[in-house]
């Protein structure tokens, strides 16, 4: 286990290294670096490497179970520092849950069925929450073994999500399917892209969130046209 002031420096040098690569990408693809947002995804992160990242600046974190997200916020609330943290949830997430999510997030990254945004609907209103921020997670591979809404079917959740006042859309997360190599997902990335697009000419600019790319392959995401990529191993080892 290294000691926290290294533990501190790798990832303060692992953050600089990604926000670099982050706008080298985004400068391929045409736009400023400020138009491509990072989301640090804390699943396999210590304590310290959270704070030492809060630490250098960052305020976007996010897991992937409710359960984590839960101890996480626990964890950074003695934490002065973690004040201005802003959490995603980014995983699958299931109805009966909701209740653990809605209130706490920033962003949920993971709506994908009906059900699931009345769940989510029903929870915000019992709170009278804020309009709850919402992406629509599609399932472009096709792959059984993800989450996600079939395309087909993202109109008709989309449309229905807008009669929610409650909930409030702003775009679309995918997930490619796992490869060593990141030029397999610039297909599925270019897909979805072409699908935020159509949803934006639709409902307006407030679809404004294009959330993909992981450690593997985010440089092509932010080439074809992600706003928001969710990084993990390539930020915490
Ligand atoms: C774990 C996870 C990530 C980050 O993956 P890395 O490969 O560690 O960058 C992104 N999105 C989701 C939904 C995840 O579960």
């Amino acid at each position: 286990m290294a000691s926290p002031s290294k533990a501190a420096a790798a990832v303060a040098a692992a953050y600089a290294r990604v926000r670099e690569r982050l706008a080298a990408a985004a400068a391929r693809g045409g736009r400023p670096p400020e138009s491509v947002g990072l989301v640090a995804v804390t699943k396999s992160a210590s304590l310290d490497q959270i704070l030492a990242l809060v630490g250098a600046g960052h305020q976007d974190l996010a897991e992937n179970r409710v359960q984590a997200l839960g101890a996480r916020i626990t964890a950074l609330a003695s934490e002065p520092i973690a004040a201005s943290v802003r959490w995603h949830m980014i995983g699958h997430l299931q109805r009966n849950k909701v209740e653990q999510v809605v209130g706490r997030v920033s962003l949920i990254h993971s709506v994908d069925s009906l059900r699931l945004a009345e769940a989510l609907e029903a929870a915000a209103a019992k709170r009278n929450t804020p309009p709850v921020d919402v992406l629509i997670e599609l399932n472009i591979s096709g792959e059984a073994s993800k989450y996600g809404l079939a395309p087909g079917d993202l109109a008709a959740l989309a449309a229905h999500i807008a009669t929610l006042p409650h909930l409030r859309l702003r775009g679309l997360m995918t997930m490619a399917p796992y490869s060593d190599r990141p030029e397999d997902s610039r297909p599925i990335f270019a897909r979805c892209r072409r699908l935020f697009e159509t949803l934006r000419a639709d409902l307006g600019p407030s679809v404004d969130t294009l959330s993909m790319g992981m450690s593997g392959d985010f440089e092509v995401a932010v080439e074809e046209g992600a706003t928001l990529v969710r990084i993990g191993r390539a930020l915490f080892g």
